[in-house]
């Protein structure tokens, strides 16, 4: 599938993922970061985000102190400036881009401009291989809207434990 394909599956699948992921909330399972991790491994080992970029062409990373004075230095702008021209600050009272696709974004290579110092957030995104997903599962199904390795991963968890409840059970 391509991945234009792959976000265009969870509008089709929305009640579904919906169950599933409520599913998760009311029972979680014991090795919950174990499924996400295996299947983050083996979703990217097949999704390219140089042939992507939807992250940054939708929606903005949270900008923290931190990201903020070292970008600002690396631009050798103040950090002020930095705020005023390219942040605003959100509903929760977080530093965000002020518009999408970011301002550092190529839309030629689906490559970023400040990579190497590139706020926190955008190298933890889309979450799917950090600690304690059972904190996180409502951010994980509206990632499904977004990012086509996470649509895959909730998909194809899915369906995984899906079809272990329906194996026949085995003799001790
Ligand atoms: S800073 Fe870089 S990685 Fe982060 S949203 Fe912008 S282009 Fe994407
Ligand atoms: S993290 Fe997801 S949305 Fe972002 S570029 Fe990679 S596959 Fe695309």
């Amino acid at each position: 599938m391509e991945y234009q394909d792959w976000l265009e599956l969870p509008k089709q699948t929305k009640d579904k993922n919906k169950k599933f992921i409520t599913k998760l909330k009311n029972k979680k399972p014991k090795n919950l970061d174990d499924m996400f991790h295996e299947k983050h491994e083996e979703v990217f080992e097949d999704i390219d985000c140089l042939k992507c970029g939807n992250c940054c062409k939708t929606t903005s990373p949270i900008f923290r102190e931190v990201d903020i004075k070292r970008i600002a230095k690396k631009l050798r702008m103040k950090e002020p400036d930095f705020i005023d021209y390219y942040l605003k600050i959100d509903g929760d009272g977080d530093y965000v881009l002020q518009e999408a696709p970011c301002a550092f974004f190529d839309e030629q290579d689906n490559t970023c401009g400040i990579y190497d110092f590139r706020p926190a957030a955008c190298g933890e995104y889309p979450h799917t291989n950090r600690k304690n997903m059972f904190q996180i599962l409502d951010l994980t199904l509206s990632n499904t809207e977004v990012c086509p390795a996470v649509a895959r991963i909730v998909t194809e968890l899915e369906k995984v434990t899906n079809m272990d409840r329906k194996l026949p059970r085995t003799r001790d």
